[in-house]
């Protein structure tokens, strides 16, 4: 089957103490052209470590450890130089953070970055450059694109940031993009706008967007297929319809209770008990949400959990599911 992007038993760690913890664990999951994907879990599940990965920008200052293979368009993005993947960030894949302040440069104007991308990238002169950098604002819905050009970024709203970081990093037509809770700092009404923009962008230029939201409500506007993640694993995943339908895990049904409603008066967002353990607190043996989830029981503690078919192309890793799995099918085995 044909993919853009493959992730093959991804493992990233970080030291703690001088000791090495997965901050992802075995992480395995593919995109394939024009698709998009959500992957969805409080902060702390791994969800940035993992696209971080991607990109092959874990950060410099402390010491990381990557393990698996990260396959785009064939090519092992985990063996490439610095210099190679230069040539591929903002060009074959993009990615948008949440804090769009911290990834615009505050002194230098809002034409020059976007111009930027495309001098770097596309080989354009300097005029050229201008006019498709206001073409490209203009795309973004930004109204005045001719003046905005001129602006910093501490001019300009949250949303007006976002989506000029959507501008830049579309500027290439990338096949890509990650976008990592590109919507959270916003509020409500700009969120649903930025979601819109990248819907609209995906479909017209027929990209792949890899979803990193802690918000269901988010997964559920624009995402083909889903990924829950808890402590660095993947503890479920399917098409998003099914995924709503059934909801199988327990970390998943506390999620979707979560969801914030929009026709409320007060947004009140349930929140889940309890954090997610920190990469060094992770338990050895046993599920890893044992200490969190209502339906635990004894053997969750004993047993680790593996992810396994369920029905429907519907992945799950809990004890719960493990009788209506085939006999001998090797579900559940102690971790070594
Ligand atoms: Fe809960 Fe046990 Fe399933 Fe983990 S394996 S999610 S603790 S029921
Ligand atoms: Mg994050």
């Amino acid at each position: 089957e044909s993919y853009l992007l493959k992730v093959d038993s991804l493992r990233t760690a970080f030291t703690v103490n001088g000791d090495f913890h997965d901050a992802v664990a075995d992480v395995s999951f593919t995109i394939k052209p024009k698709q998009v994907l959500g992957v969805v879990g409080e902060s702390g599940c791994g969800k940035s470590v993992m696209a971080l990965s991607i990109m092959q920008l874990l950060p410099k200052d402390i010491k990381t450890k990557m393990h698996g293979d990260i396959l785009f368009n064939d090519a092992d993005l985990s063996k490439h130089t610095d210099k190679q993947m230069n040539a591929i960030r903002g060009k074959d894949i993009s990615m948008i953070f949440q804090e769009p302040m911290t990834s615009l440069n505050p002194v230098f104007t809002i034409g020059s970055q976007v111009q930027e991308v495309l001098l770097n990238h596309e080989g354009l002169t300097k005029a050229e450059a201008r006019l498709r950098s206001i073409a490209l604002l203009r795309d973004v819905g930004i109204s005045r694109p001719d003046k905005i050009i001129y602006d910093y970024p501490h001019q300009l709203s949250g949303g007006m940031r976002q989506r000029v970081m959507i501008a830049m990093a579309i500027a290439c037509k990338p096949k890509l993009l990650i976008a990592d809770e590109p919507t959270t700092a916003l509020d409500v009404t700009v969120q649903a706008q930025i979601l819109e923009l990248i819907q609209g962008i995906q479909e017209e230029n027929n990209m792949a967007v890899l979803m990193i939201t802690h918000d269901l409500g988010v997964v559920a506007e624009i995402c083909h297929e889903v990924i829950v993640m808890y402590a660095g694993k993947i503890v479920e995943t399917a098409n998003v319809v099914e995924l709503f339908r059934r909801p199988k895990h327990p970390y998943t049904k506390l999620l979707m209770s979560a969801i914030p409603k929009m026709d409320e008066e007060q947004e009140v967002l349930a929140t889940i008990e309890g954090v997610v353990p920190s990469i060094d607190q992770m338990p050895s043996v046993g599920c890893r949400f044992v200490n969190r989830c209502p339906q635990a029981m004894k053997e969750c503690a004993e047993i680790t959990p593996e992810l396994a078919s369920h029905d429907n192309d519907h992945f799950v890793r809990c004890l719960l599911y493990k009788e209506s799995y085939p006999k001998g099918d090797d579900f559940a085995h102690v971790s070594q």
